[in-house]
């Protein structure tokens, strides 16, 4: 690049710099090249961007970080034979032999029942796949079968956002059953001790479920002196998360809901609308505990 090297050079296919950067899974080079201001969707003469790319030659890495740069609108472009990145990553399945990049895609927003110039979806191509196993995989991940969707027992792989929708729904059960109580059973409880126990037991668990909620659960900080091209060139970019730019501890997790990477996260817990993860892991831990309690009293 120093000597004068045409970075927006294209081949006879219309394949740039980018394009072989996803085919190679170079994840260097992609953030070179798009700290560069290149830009990232740049359809070759196939009209396949560079996600397409790391879809069809099963990139697994520099597919997580086109993920992560992506946006939602953009990981639905179809070629010229109408294939979007999720049909590639169905075609790419036997020789992974794992869904994956398929998860990885639906987690991120991709459409599922976008047709190609045949008329088939990526959940029709499954079968044309020789490992039955995989076509089982890949056909579980791509089905919307659901049950009590609200309460996560099954969910469809999706993009997910914090809602509010639970914490209210919480507050306003908890309450709800406090002022009955309160009406109809406490005036005429036998043992007052039981009663007060209880309040209290309430009382702890809406303290630690505040307290829970509002904590942050350890979200790992972005280094000050060090930009990401210099960290990406010393530690192995599994290691790094391209969309907070921090380097991860082997316990640290990128919440695809919070978009932040968490120090110790064990999950996203929609109930208090945050993660559990360093910080609040004992708060946590108490609501729950105090939540027992006041249902056994
Ligand atoms: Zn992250
Ligand atoms: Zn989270």
């Amino acid at each position: 690049m120093e000597n004068g090297a045409d970075m927006y050079a294209v081949n006879l296919y219309g394949l740039n710099v980018l394009h072989l950067a996803a085919q190679g899974d170079q994840p260097l080079s992609l953030y070179y090249f798009k700290s560069q201001h290149m830009d990232l969707y740049a359809p070759d003469k196939r009209l396949s961007t560079p996600l397409h790319w790391a879809c069809f030659s099963n990139s697994e890495i520099a597919l997580i970080y086109l993920l992560a740069w992506y946006r939602t609108d953009k990981l639905n472009l179809q070629d010229v034979d109408g294939y979007t990145p999720l049909h590639f990553t169905v075609k790419a399945a036997d020789q992974l032999k794992s869904g994956r990049p398929l998860r990885a895609l639906l987690m991120k927003g991709a459409i599922r029942d976008l047709k190609d110039k045949n008329g088939q979806t990526p959940f029709d191509l499954c079968e044309d796949l020789k490992s039955r196993k995989t076509c089982r995989e890949l056909k579980e991940s791509l089905s919307q079968e659901t049950y009590c969707d609200c309460l996560m027992l099954k969910s469809t792989l999706k993009k997910a956002e914090r809602s509010l929708q639970l914490p209210i729904t919480f507050l306003v059960l908890f309450d709800s059953i406090y002022a009955l109580l309160m009406l109809f059973l406490f005036p005429v409880w036998q043992s007052g001790t039981v009663v007060y126990l209880n309040l209290a037991f309430g009382l702890l668990t809406l303290l630690f479920w505040f307290w829970a909620q509002f904590l942050d659960p350890g979200y790992v900080q972005k280094p000050k002196d060090v930009d990401f091209l210099t960290l990406m060139e010393v530690v192995d970019p599994l290691q790094l998360c391209p969309e907070c730019e921090v380097v991860r501890t082997s316990r640290a997790r990128h919440c695809g809901v919070c978009n932040r990477c968490v120090e110790r996260y064990d999950h996203h817990c929609p109930w208090i609308n945050n993660c559990v993860g360093s910080n609040n892991h004992n708060a946590f831990m108490y609501f729950v505990y105090s939540l027992l309690l006041t249902l056994l009293t």
